[in-house]
């Protein structure tokens, strides 16, 4: 595009240039790991950085830079960055940020592997970790330190649906000169724009709604120029963990259908979560559209719409959430989410079994608690076959 958009919609498909693309109307593929100088002093100009272009595709490459371009636009911030994985993004930024002896603040409740990362980092490099709810601001300010050098947050939250209010944890990141990194994933770009609340960093895991078809697993990191030009020349390159160029294009592919899909996720969510609420073996449901939920003031100022995944808890145990599990026939066990066909899994069993159980319990992830991740379907199919499992 010469000039971008001011519409998320259009910039989702036409956002970022392509150095050279024959005219084609996708993009190409530039499947290549390496690039080839006309002569040794353009080689030299090139890794001294005075002359722009491509040297390796660990370091660069032009598909996988007009993704980077894209969803720098879509999330309002200077550049973007691409990662192998949500996780390989997670890990670069954290990494990056931190040096032995620092501390980071995190939100009560995390991705799973989110959590053994910060166990990890704290067991072999001292970078400790400490965690908020983040609803109050005394809360957040007392657990501060001298060494405290990001805060790290996720809202909603994963799997409890919680949600932080993203200005309130600014105004005291700012007065405390420390960044504000939030992992976005279960929001998209479309529902919720963190940089444009005044964090400095947003992660996603793009496995999830950003490509939106199960068939890829990647990772993106959006801020300041300066910084991810920083996380590109060392945590990146030096560790390593890369997108490929097809990859690339199949999230570049995904992007273009992102504000309808989520329009749909969101719709088909809010239908399910009102009959959830009135089934008789359900006990809770937790989903930040539901006017009834504590989360739906923060919902409405900071987010388009409440997203596309319901937690909630069925009258029972571990083993009657299990048989439940079992009787769904349209509705797939699966992990992972923000993918065309309805998903559920058992946090305490899947994704947050690495979690020691008194911290789960803390975290409010409860043997009976279900994570629900509403696909594209017709919302009275994916009804009829939660309702019959419910019932059996
Ligand atoms: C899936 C997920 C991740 C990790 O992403 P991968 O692409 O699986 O490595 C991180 N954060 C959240 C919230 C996720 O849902």
């Amino acid at each position: 595009m010469s000039k971008e958009s001011k519409y998320f919609d259009t910039i989702a498909i036409h956002g970022g240039k392509i150095t050279s693309d024959n005219g084609s109307l996708v993009p190409p593929i530039y499947q290549t790991s390496t690039f080839t100088f006309d002569t040794a002093e353009q080689g030299e100009a090139r890794f001294a950085g005075s002359e722009e272009g491509y040297i390796y595709s660990r370091l660069g490459n032009p598909t996988v830079k007009l993704l980077e371009e894209r969803i720098a636009l879509l999330e309002g911030g200077e550049a973007g960055l691409s990662f192998g994985s949500g996780m390989a993004a997670v890990s670069a930024v954290l990494f990056a940020l931190t040096k032995s002896g620092d501390h980071i603040l995190c939100s009560k409740g995390l991705y799973g592997c989110t959590f053994g990362l910060l166990q990890m980092m704290e067991e072999k490099y001292n970078i400790i970790h400490d965690f908020s709810s983040m609803d109050e601001e005394e809360d957040i300010v007392s657990k501060l330190t001298p060494s405290t050098k990001l805060i790290y947050i996720e809202t909603p939250i994963n799997p409890t649906m919680k949600l932080i209010d993203l200005q309130l944890v600014v105004k005291i990141a700012r007065q405390y000169k420390i960044p504000v990194v939030v992992d976005n994933t279960f929001s998209s770009p479309y529902l919720q724009q963190p940089i444009k609340e005044g964090c400095d960093v947003v992660i996603h895991s793009a496995t999830k709604y950003i490509g939106g078809h199960g068939d890829v697993i990647a990772g993106l990191v959006v801020g300041r120029e300066d910084f991810i030009q920083q996380v590109a020349m060392t945590t990146k390159k030096d560790i390593g963990g890369v997108m490929s160029p097809f990859d690339a294009w199949l999230l570049l592919r995904g992007l273009k259908t992102l504000p309808v899909r989520m329009d749909r996720h969101c719709d088909n969510a809010e239908k399910i979560t009102s009959l959830l609420i009135k089934h008789k073996n359900v006990e809770n449901v937790f989903y930040p559209g539901d006017v009834e939920s504590p989360a739906y003031e923060i919902m409405k100022k900071q987010m388009k719409k409440a997203g596309g995944i319901i937690s909630f808890t069925i009258k029972g145990t571990k083993k009657d959430a299990q048989n439940f599990l079992n009787r769904l026939k349209l509705i797939k066990i699966a992990v992972s989410l923000g993918d065309a066909e309805t998903l559920i899994q058992h946090p305490a069993t899947m994704t947050h079994a690495v979690v020691p159980e008194d911290e789960r319990l803390k975290m409010g992830i409860t043997d009976n608690l279900i994570r629900l991740s509403v696909g594209l379907e017709a919302w009275e199919d994916i009804w009829e076959d939660l309702n019959q499992a419910l019932d059996g």
